[in-house]
């Protein structure tokens, strides 16, 4: 009798345990499956989304992606190395408000993103020229700029440097300085112009390419780029304080696309718009034209020092 009913109840829980999984997964990849534009509202397969580098097709909304996707957007093939980076100590501060914890944060931000920062590099080919590209993940707290992202982005110059690669181009999509870090935040400012400068004093081109670009990053190596170039769309931010902020300063209406890239362009902030699409191409281009001119510039010196040494002789 206790044979026969423990049978039953084996199964039932066997057939239960295998519903709660397939409604799982269903709702999983529903959401996976289904994305709706946050500007049109239009609704469209994940799948479109993706063939579309995540560009709205009835708008041209450019949604905010990860760092990952973005590497793999940029690179040939989707072929990267990820550059491995020291690892700091975390949470100087101890900080945490009545909701929650900054180091709960860190923790919940690193399972969903898998990464060990809002931004994170790569190195690769883009168009056959080998690069280094940098990028936030707006879903690591919001792309704050905190102790270990700062140090990421001076060990990809490093990098850069290191391995003599064409040019280093970086992705922004940023809230600013991590709050929660104070201090230790906004001496990364410092740190990321010292990286943008080595760059320089070694002549490798480096790219801004920005979605939302505002506060410290915005105040340091976000505005340091040979070219600065932004997503298009109303949503795009480049700036320093918000627009709210802005306008509470100053007790006057802002245009509606006030920091956004229609209006940025206009500032002399930047230099070009530029679709998702086109992005590779036009960097890659540029990078072309300027390692073309430093040859140039090089064989005349050597053609200089050659003449010199023949009337010196
Ligand atoms: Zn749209």
């Amino acid at each position: 009798m206790t044979n026969w009913l423990d049978k039953i109840l084996s199964k039932a829980k066997e057939a239960g345990a295998k519903l709660t999984d397939s409604f799982k997964k269903k709702t999983i990849e529903n959401a996976d499956l289904w994305s709706s534009c946050p500007e049109c509202k239009k609704m469209f397969l994940g799948k479109q989304l993706k063939e579309n580098m995540y560009v709205c097709t009835q708008c041209d909304y450019h949604f905010r992606i990860s760092a990952n996707e973005r590497f793999k957007i940029f690179f040939d093939n989707s072929q990267f190395e990820m550059i491995q980076t020291k690892r700091l100590a975390e949470d100087p501060n101890k900080f945490k408000t009545e909701l929650k914890a900054y180091k709960d944060q860190l923790k919940s931000a690193k399972r969903k993103t898998n990464q060990i920062a809002s931004l994170v590099s790569a190195h690769g080919k883009v168009n056959s020229l080998e690069m280094v590209c940098s990028s936030f993940d707006f879903n690591f707290n919001g792309g704050t700029l905190s102790m270990q992202s700062g140090q990421n982005f001076y060990e990809a110059c490093e990098y850069a440097v290191k391995n003599k690669v064409s040019a280093l181009a970086v992705f922004i999509t940023t809230g600013g300085a991590a709050l929660q870090e104070n201090l230790f935040a906004l001496y990364q400012m410092p740190k990321t112009i010292l990286g943008v400068q080595m760059l320089k004093e070694n002549k490798i081109p480096y790219f801004v390419v920005a979605n939302v670009n505002i506060g410290g990053v915005s105040a340091s190596f976000g505005s340091l780029g040979d070219f600065h170039i932004m997503e298009p769309g109303k949503k795009t931010i480049w700036g320093f304080a918000g627009k709210r902020v802005v306008q509470g300063t100053i007790s006057e209406p802002l245009p509606d696309d006030f920091q956004s890239a229609s209006h940025v362009i206009t500032t002399g902030a930047i230099d070009m718009v530029t679709h998702r699409k086109d992005q590779k191409n036009v960097i890659s281009n540029l990078v072309s034209i300027l390692l073309k001119k430093q040859n140039v510039q090089q064989t005349i010196v050597e053609e200089k020092f050659e003449e010199a040494k023949a009337v010196n002789q």
